[in-house]
């Protein structure tokens, strides 16, 4: 392992200042699970890590008039244990206590696993140069590729690895992003990019910008939310499917429902189609079901993961009819 920094700045300026003088060679850590991880199997190669955690004030849940505020740097444990968060946005607070082991859970931060990298195998095997490191060439394609994507790939198969995302992005989540000319604010659905937009990258961040916030809207009034993570071990594991499902439902009709799927391609995938068959029917178990076979006819498995469509089905009739 290469030796490098470590920079400790005192406010988002000095990150967002410090990221213009480096460019590539820095890199953002706050809790440091995944990034730590990374640069010990030289997957990365920093000249500078800069510790968001020297910052003070950017970990807290704040509840106000436009709904719950998240600083980027407070712990998964902490968004899992809030009571707030429970009662509100039960769909998140499930999605929370499914992340990881209670130790990745106490140091892992909210921004961090939303901005974590993907877990393919072939990304992660210094050895190999797929193209997400600047290769020619996706090693799943015709490789290995039973935990990977199949919606939304093509250039690469990498899966979207957290949990959170797609609870935050059924729930409406905006992010704040600063750089050096400012705060943005975006929905989080806009935060991730599929492989072919850039096959380097899986979100729009800049080298010079930091995710701070992330805001949830109040819940309206009668819908619930739930995140249901089918995974291949009974132990801490990552999602091979997951839904996050946030609805209205009166007399067992969904009068508006959102799904979003984890696990399933390189981005967190929003099922539309299936949203506009369930919304406004009387729910069954069969009515969801061909709602998601409907909307899984644009899916191209790979030759050992045809397996997950059966799964979604799964997945999204349990989450739906939780809510009903
Ligand atoms: C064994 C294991 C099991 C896991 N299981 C799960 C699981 O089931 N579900 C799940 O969702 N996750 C899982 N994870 C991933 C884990 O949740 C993430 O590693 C963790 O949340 C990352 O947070 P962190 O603060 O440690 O991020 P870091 O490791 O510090 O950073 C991760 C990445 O995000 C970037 N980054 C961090 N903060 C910011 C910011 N504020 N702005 C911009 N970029 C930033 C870093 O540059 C880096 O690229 C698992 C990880 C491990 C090691």
């Amino acid at each position: 392992m290469k030796n490098f920094k470590i920079a400790e700045p005192r406010t988002i300026s000095q990150v967002t200042s410090l990221a213009i003088d480096k460019k590539d060679m820095y890199y953002l850590m706050a809790g440091g699970t995944d990034l730590l991880a990374e640069i010990k199997d030289e997957i990365i190669e920093p000249e500078v890590v800069v510790a968001l955690n020297s910052i003070p004030d950017l970990c807290y849940i704040k509840k106000e008039k436009d709904g719950v505020r998240i600083g980027a740097l407070t712990s998964v444990a902490r968004l899992a244990e809030d009571p707030l968060i429970k009662n509100e946005y039960p769909g998140l607070h499930e999605a929370a206590n499914s992340v990881a082991t209670p130790q990745l859970r106490n140091m892992g931060t909210v921004g961090g696993n939303l901005c974590q990298r993907p877990r393919c195998w072939y990304y992660r095997d210094p050895q190999i140069k797929c193209r997400k490191k600047g290769g020619t060439k996706c090693f799943a394609f015709r490789g290995r590729n039973k935990y990977h994507a199949i919606l939304g790939g093509g250039l690469c198969y990498i899966v979207h690895p957290s949990d959170l995302a797609p609870a935050l992005i059924s729930l409406d989540a905006e992010i704040s992003i600063s750089s050096p000319k400012g705060d943005r604010i975006i929905p989080l659905a806009n935060f991730y990019i599929l492989p072919r937009v850039n096959v380097r990258k899986e979100n729009i961040l800049e080298p010079n910008e930091v995710l701070r916030e992330i805001k949830i809207p109040p819940i309206k009034k009668g819908a619930k939310s739930t995140y249901h993570k089918l995974k291949e071990r009974g132990a801490w594991d990552f999602a091979v499917v997951s839904a996050a499902v946030k609805g209205t439902v009166s007399a067992g009709i969904f009068r508006d429902i959102k799904i979003v799927l984890g696990g399933v391609a390189p981005v967190p995938w929003r099922l539309e189609k299936a949203e506009n068959i369930i919304r406004g029917k009387k729910v069954t178990e069969d009515l969801l079901r061909q709602a998601a076979r409907e909307a899984l006819k644009e899916a191209r498995p790979l030759e050992e993961n045809g397996y997950k469509k059966e799964l979604i089905e799964t997945v999204l009739y349990r989450a739906a009819l939780s809510l009903v």
